[in-house]
Parts: C-alpha cells; sequence; structure tokens
C-alpha cells in the first residue's frame, strides 16, 4: 500500500515536470520570438543588403550579421549592440563596395553563393534568449545591360524627346533621368531575351541639363547601370516677361473665394499664402494627378486649341509680381500653360481623345474648377479656371464632346482658359500638340514604329506593358 502511494507520487511530478516543460516548449515556439528577414531577395549585390527585423514585442539587445561559407562565418558586416529603444520593426541597410574583404574574397574565390549568418539577442517576458541562423544567399555583382539607344538626339526647348532602348532581362526597372525629380518611366515589350524600352520625356522650359539624359536600368538584387545619351536642345522659341501688378482688392476676394474666408483686409503674407504657397501645392497635386503612365495610346492624335480662342499668354511666360506700390517685385512663377481667351463663358471642349482622370468642382486652389484628361502614354491635358464642369471622372471624350465652360474661378483675371499639357508630372510646350506634325514625328510615328517594328498587324505583337 505504502509502495503504492509512493509510485503515484513519483508519476504526479514526473507528470507535473513533463507538463512545465510543455508549457515551456509551447511558450518558446508560439510566444514571441522576434524574426529576420532578408529583402534583397536572398541575393547580395553592390547595392549590399536589405533586412527588416521584428522584434514581436521583444526587447532586442543585439543584432549582428556577418558573411561566410557554410562552415564558417568570416567577415562581420553589421553590428550593433546595447539597443535600448523599443522597436516594432527596424530596417537595416548593409552596402558594399569593392574593396570590402568580402567583396574580394567573392572575387577572387569566383564564388556563386555564400552564407548570410545572423544573430540576435533577446528578451521576452520570462526570459532571455538568442536566435543563432544562416541563409544560404546567391551572389549578383552583375549590373542589368542597356544596349540599341536611338533617338532623334534633340528637343525643341520646352519640347517632347523620345529615346528607344534594350535592356537585358533581369531588369527590374528603368527610365530617364532629366532632372533629380524628374523621371520618365518606359512603354515596354518583353521579348525572349530582352526588354525593349520606349521613353518620352522632357527637359522642361530649360534645356537638358549638361546637354544629357541619363538612362538608368535596375536589376531585382539592387545593381544598377547608368547611361548618358547627348540631347541637344534647339532654343527656336523665347518667353515673355511680364510684369503683373495685383492690388488689396483682388487679393482680398480671390482670398476669401479660394480659401473660403471673409476677410476685410489683406496683407502681403496673404498674397503670398495664396499666390506661392498654394499654388506650389496646387502644382505638386497636378504632378501626381498627371504622373502615371497608361501603356496604350488613346488620342488618335489631334490636338485642338480652344475654338475661336486667342492665345495670350504661353508657356513658361515668366511673371514678376507686385503687389499694391511696392517698387520691386515680390516674386517670379513660370507660366505652365497657355492662356486662351475666346467669348465669356465659351464651351470647352477635349482638346482630343481621353479620358477624363481628375476634376475639381470646388475649385483645385489657384487653377480654379479643373479637369484633367489622360491620353494615353503618359500625355496629359489639364484645363482650368472653368465656370462650370459637364463631365465625369472616367468619361471617354473627343474634341467633339462639351467638357465645361471658360470662367474666371481661381486665381484669374478674367475669363479665360487655362490649358496645360502634361508628360509623366512634367508640363510642356502645348504648342507641341497642337502641332499635328510635330507630334506625329515625336510621338505617333516612334509609337507605332516601336510596337509595330515590321508593320505587321498590331494584335499579333507580343506582349506591351507599361511599368
Ligand atoms: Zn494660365
Amino acid at each position: 500500500m505504502f509502495e503504492k502511494k509512493k509510485k503515484f507520487k513519483l508519476t504526479a511530478v514526473i507528470l507535473i515536470l513533463c507538463s512545465l516543460y510543455l508549457i515551456h516548449a509551447l511558450y518558446v515556439i508560439f510566444a514571441h520570438n522576434p524574426s529576420f528577414e532578408l529583402l534583397s531577395k536572398n541575393t547580395i549585390s553592390y547595392s549590399g543588403l536589405k533586412a527588416k527585423i521584428n522584434s514581436d514585442n521583444t526587447k532586442i539587445s543585439l543584432i549582428r550579421v556577418s558573411l561566410g561559407t557554410k562552415e564558417d562565418s568570416i567577415y562581420p558586416i553589421y553590428e550593433e549592440s546595447s539597443l535600448n529603444e523599443v522597436f516594432e520593426e527596424k530596417f537595416i541597410s548593409i552596402p558594399l563596395n569593392q574593396e570590402d574583404e568580402v567583396v574580394k574574397f567573392i572575387k577572387k574565390n569566383k564564388l556563386k553563393s555564400l552564407y548570410l549568418y545572423y544573430t540576435i539577442n533577446y528578451s521576452n517576458k520570462f526570459f532571455d534568449s538568442d536566435i543563432n541562423k544562416k541563409i544560404k544567399i546567391s551572389i549578383d555583382f552583375e549590373p542589368p545591360s542597356i544596349k540599341s539607344v536611338r533617338t532623334d538626339s534633340y528637343v525643341y526647348l520646352g519640347g517632347i524627346g523620345y529615346v528607344t532602348y534594350e535592356t537585358s532581362s533581369d531588369t527590374l526597372s528603368s527610365y530617364v533621368e532629366t532632372e533629380i525629380d524628374n523621371k520618365f518611366y518606359p512603354i515596354t515589350k518583353v521579348n525572349e531575351n530582352s526588354i525593349s524600352n520606349l521613353v518620352f520625356f522632357t527637359c522642361g522650359n530649360k534645356p537638358c541639363k549638361n546637354g544629357k539624359i541619363k538612362i538608368i536600368a535596375e536589376d531585382l538584387s539592387g545593381n544598377s547601370l547608368v547611361l548618358s545619351k547627348k540631347i541637344k536642345t534647339l532654343r527656336n522659341k523665347k518667353w515673355k516677361t511680364s510684369d503683373i501688378a495685383v492690388d488689396s482688392d483682388f487679393v482680398k476676394n480671390k482670398y476669401n473665394e479660394i480659401f473660403n474666408t471673409s476677410i476685410k483686409s489683406v496683407t502681403v503674407d496673404n498674397f503670398l499664402e495664396l499666390n506661392l504657397e498654394l499654388r506650389k501645392k496646387n502644382n505638386l497635386k497636378i504632378t501626381s494627378e498627371t504622373r502615371k503612365i497608361t501603356k496604350n495610346l488613346i488620342t488618335l492624335g489631334k490636338f485642338v486649341q480652344l475654338r475661336n480662342s486667342k492665345v495670350f499668354s504661353r508657356y513658361s511666360d515668366k511673371r514678376d509680381y507686385f503687389f499694391n506700390d511696392m517698387e520691386s517685385s515680390l516674386m517670379t512663377t513660370y507660366h505652365w500653360g497657355y492662356d486662351l481667351s475666346s467669348i465669356e463663358n465659351a464651351k470647352v471642349y477635349a482638346s482630343s481623345e481621353g479620358i477624363v482622370t481628375f476634376l475639381s468642382n470646388n475649385g483645385l486652389g489657384i487653377y480654379g474648377k479643373t479637369i484633367i484628361i489622360d491620353h494615353g502614354l503618359g500625355f496629359y491635358s489639364l484645363y482650368s479656371h472653368l465656370s462650370e464642369i459637364s463631365v465625369d471622372v472616367g468619361d471617354m471624350v473627343t474634341s467633339k464632346v462639351v467638357i465645361g465652360k471658360t470662367g474666371q474661378t481661381g486665381l484669374a483675371f478674367g475669363d479665360h482658359l487655362h490649358f496645360g499639357s502634361y508628360i509623366q508630372g512634367v508640363p510642356f510646350d502645348s504648342n507641341e500638340l497642337w502641332d499635328k506634325k510635330y507630334f506625329n514625328q515625336k510621338v505617333l510615328s516612334v509609337y507605332t514604329n516601336f510596337i509595330n517594328p515590321n508593320n505587321m498587324n498590331l494584335k499579333s505583337q507580343g506582349r506591351l506593358k507599361a511599368e
């Protein structure tokens, strides 16, 4: 009897111990453990390595990363200790270059892959622990290639240019850069062993920087190649500079209309708030609304200027503003479009075939009631200061469709249409749209040749996609 009791006690103790171990094991498996995720597709390149560490509500005290062979971790490349801050996720970026020992080691041994070791020390609610793991990663130091660059090598000041080129199949993304903020993405055609690219671009109202454009290609592992191409800017025009005098009454009325206020008097600051700050904000909005590139051509190629209208201000006209009796100008702007005057509340037709992608019935700040139409391939037209809008977003329009009426909403001095043209977010001279010969030469025929180089039926062509 006594023996039996003792045996029972022992079994109970063993059972309790087993349960405790099970609970501990379950906690370790399911409870909070940090994780390490490599973001560079398990590939190492000159752009280095990028990783995301998720703390999973633990407190991490050390992160260490090194590279090596399957047997040994040899080259420490990252270490961060005494991390006291509590974070949810943390991104680490480890750049590499030709001079790094590990890069020399890879090249000397002609390695195709190697091992990444990582250690994370952490503490959760109950205990301190660490994770030690290794991941096999492949090596890619080869940037994508850019070949067969073709262009007519010139643009008119403010005008459109084009370039076509082939990139290797490992290209993730390629683009043309004319300024730091002005990137133009291609219409692409995926071939068996390469990607064909066509990019329309503009250098804006200045000659192309250093007489060149840059073509940039990046691959999945982050290697990139930059190629420069000479582009001559032909200065076939000169834009005018004009002085614009505004008085308190005008500013007050426009300020109250645009900001929906009822202030009784205005200062220089109110004028700057309107003409400088709001203008900037509105231009950024237009950039974002005209940046997207639609892969196919929507326009048939003929753009019509507002019927029976007279041009009284052009693209890139420089305007110096004078407030009240000030002797020197307060600020300067460039005019990103054409001002066209007709009769009051004249019917406004779409300039060409397109899809309405944006409209603002409450007024887009200084632009007033505005419509934006997408003509395809990254080309957009904009209609501002309207008194009335008669289309909806998503409507397919042609140059026979009335989209609204001219007016003077926004910062307009009188009834007129402000017409703007944009390519991937950057304004260019609308003359290049209205001049059919030019648009055909620089855009339509280039596009047709690109998708249909052998003049075959368009439908039999390969895949066409835009990035
Ligand atoms: Zn204007």
